[in-house]
């Protein structure tokens, strides 16, 4: 393989902070045999480029990170995972601003009706300007992420696995399957639920084995619209894992649960995708029919496997999206977990890289993204029992869907799913602390277009305070906005809100917390 060529870019050569040692990190490898210590080409070194991967990198780029994501597969996967971006996501993308781009390949559907499939009105004034959910196929998404990426300045390797790495006090000594071996200071793994990388580490992945499978595909029918609606209707009361529905151009997606489940097959785990005929076997098995389906686009299967990953950091590598967690789909929230993991780690990492990260700050991304993680499994794993048939969870399922009449339990629901009710933990305060902030017009322009850089955000309407030595990392918006109902708040890159106040050594200490030393 030829060695890596770059574009002039920013130099980020800063001295690394010297955060760990050999000695005090357990299980840590020795450097590969035959490592020479190489220069150290690359920053960060991301294996995967899911869009966990691809949206990792980008946000590196904003941050003159020197970037390369090797990527196992010679060409993106075709297969329509993903149901769409919910709330959280379209906003990261509007923050970045890449919204109108992600809008015009994907469709607007409300939206309410995502956890376990109970279809309920969305709530009125949820708390954002983008209150929607974005259809709009995985493969589009990676493809956006990717070249959005590209576009910053990041190198995308594809056909080049991961198979090994070392890490020693300085970096990380990567290998690829061809045999090469790169530097960097830091190792993302982003490889999906299978991930290589979280293996080499030893990290543990406990949780439950899958005890179902459910086939899902693309493709069109040769039964009358009339039939099938009514036999989906008719199994649908008890069978929430079954449906055929239009999906435009003639084509159906068609989801069907597998008789007598998956034997313990992970999400992702068995690689081969269904034939068209285990998809007729399994129809035929629960509707009597096969709907004379034919001409697939794509077919899938998945299991509800639930896993986390017992640590997202080891030394110099780090764990993120479906490598770090897996859940089963429903509520279609993986992809949208994996991408809000990387907005939080990008910035985080690159200050690490560029110098001025606080002590603690790269931990930070642990501390904050794995209760989230563990939050989603645990409404996965609740969603699942209300897809079960026994009676007792139907019995569940009909309370349940009672108490979602109520508008507070209906809104608590889809702010889970959508993710737009994340309140990191950064101490005692008002409750807008930790929370993200919605895109709100200021008199510049909208809130979020002002965070397309990547970098904190003071909105201050004291007339009185300032980022002072922190300017190169803190932008100061004066008198931004009426609607605003605090004197000032202190936006981190990820637009949550790191503090609230009107005293400007209070402010010092939070900038210190979150952006380090002022410069001089
Ligand atoms: C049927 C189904 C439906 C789903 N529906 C939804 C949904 O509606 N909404 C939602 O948010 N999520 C959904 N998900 C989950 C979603 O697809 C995943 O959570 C998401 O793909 C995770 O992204 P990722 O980048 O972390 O991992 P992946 O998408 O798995 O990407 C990992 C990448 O790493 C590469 N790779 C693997 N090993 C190596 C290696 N050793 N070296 C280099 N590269 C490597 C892989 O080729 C891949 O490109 C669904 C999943 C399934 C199975």
């Amino acid at each position: 393989m030829n060695s890596p060529k770059f574009t002039p870019e920013p130099a980020s050569n800063d001295p690394v902070e010297r955060d760990f040692s050999v000695g005090d990190v357990p299980g840590l490898r020795a450097p590969a045999a035959g490592t020479d210590r190489a220069p150290l080409v690359f920053d960060v070194i991301i294996a995967g480029c899911g869009p966990t991967g691809a949206m990792l990198a980008a946000e590196l780029r904003l941050h003159g990170v020197r970037v390369l994501v090797l990527e196992k597969e010679t060409e993106p996967v075709s297969f329509v995972r993903v149901v769409g971006l919910h709330i959280r996501s379209i906003e990261l993308m509007a923050m970045r601003g890449l919204l109108d781009r992600i809008l015009e390949h994907g469709r607007r559907r409300p939206a309410g009706g995502f956890f376990a499939a109970i279809n309920k009105p969305v709530p009125k004034n949820l708390d954002s300007a983008h209150a929607y959910l974005l259809g709009i196929p995985q493969p589009v998404i990676v493809e956006l992420l990717e070249g959005h990426a590209i576009a910053l300045g990041a190198q995308v390797r594809r056909g080049c696995a991961v198979v090994d790495f070392a890490q020693d006090e300085e970096g990380v000594t990567v290998e690829s399957a061809d045999g090469e071996r790169l530097r960097s200071r830091y190792l993302v793994g982003c490889d999906g639920g299978r991930s290589t990388v979280r293996k080499l580490l030893g990290v543990g992945f406990p949780g439950e084995p899958s005890r179902t499978e459910t086939l899902m595909g693309e493709m069109e029918v040769g039964a009358p619209p009339e039939e099938i609606a009514a036999k989906v209707a008719e199994i649908g009361e008890t069978e929430k894992r079954f449906w055929l529905r239009p999906f435009g151009g003639g084509a159906y997606s068609v989801v069907v649960p597998v008789a007598g489940g998956a034997g313990g097959a992970e999400v992702g785990e068995r690689a081969e995708p269904p034939t068209l005929e285990d998809f007729k076997e399994q129809l035929r098995a629960i509707a009597g029919t096969d709907f004379g389906v034919h001409s697939p686009r794509w077919l899938s299967r998945f299991g509800d496997a639930t896993r986390l990953a017992e640590r997202y950091r080891d030394g110099r590598v780090l764990l993120a999206g479906d490598s770090a967690h897996i859940h089963p789909p429903t509520g279609g929230q993986g992809l949208n977990l994996g991408v809000q993991d990387a907005f939080n780690l990008g910035w985080k990492l690159a200050a690490q890289i560029r110098g001025w990260a606080p002590e603690t700050l790269l931990d930070t991304y642990q501390a904050e993204r794995r209760p989230v993680a563990e939050e989603v499994l645990d409404n996965t794993r609740a969603q699942m029992e209300l897809h079960s048939t026994e009676p007792g969870a139907q019995a569940v399922r009909r309370l349940l869907t009672e108490l979602m009449d109520f508008d507070e339990v209906n809104r608590h629901l889809i702010e889970k799913i959508t993710a737009i009710g994340i309140r990191y933990d950064f101490g005692a305060g008002p409750d807008l602390l930790g929370r993200r902030l919605r895109d709100i017009d200021v008199k510049q322009g909208r809130l979020y277009d002002l965070l397309r850089r990547g970098r904190g955000l003071l909105l201050d309407r004291t007339e009185h305070l300032t980022v002072g030595g922190w300017s190169d990392r803190v932008d100061h918006l004066a008198d931004p906005t009426a609607a605003l109902d605090v004197p000032c708040v202190l936006l981190r890159p990820d637009g949550h809100v790191a503090w609230i106040g009107d005293d400007q050594q209070d402010l010092d200490d939070h900038l210190s917390r979150w952006f380090g030393r002022p410069a001089d």
